[in-house]
């Protein structure tokens, strides 16, 4: 077993499913200090983003979804035609009828 008083002693503790002795309890936290850094507890193990991560994710999703929505524009300008037959099939499976590309609708 490794020696008593250092972090490999104490992993040796929990794998026998031991309580660690005080000597390995004390390395342990030590170590675990260490791994942490200066960095406080609760910002080392932050669950959520903050603000500025918010904010920074939001504008992100907000530049790709209009990037998205100027190119489904233009892909409608550029191919007219099949974007009516896009429109024209999607709507048909809500059972919606819409007149295909270049057919004028016609008095009954
Ligand atoms: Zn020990």
């Amino acid at each position: 077993m490794k020696p008593c008083g250092t972090y490999a002693g104490y992993q040796t503790h929990k794998r026998r499913n031991e309580e660690a002795c005080a000597d390995c309890k004390r390395a342990n936290s030590e170590y675990s200090q260490q791994y942490r850094g200066s960095k406080p507890r609760a910002e080392h193990f932050r669950l959520y983003p903050t603000d500025e991560e918010l904010r920074l994710s939001q504008q992100r999703r907000l530049a790709r979804s209009s990037a998205r929505n100027r190119a489904l524009r233009r892909l409608g300008r550029e191919y007219p035609d099949r974007l009516a037959e896009l429109v024209a099939e999607e709507a048909a499976k809500d059972g919606l009828a819409i007149n295909a590309p270049g057919k004028v609708p016609t008095r009954g």
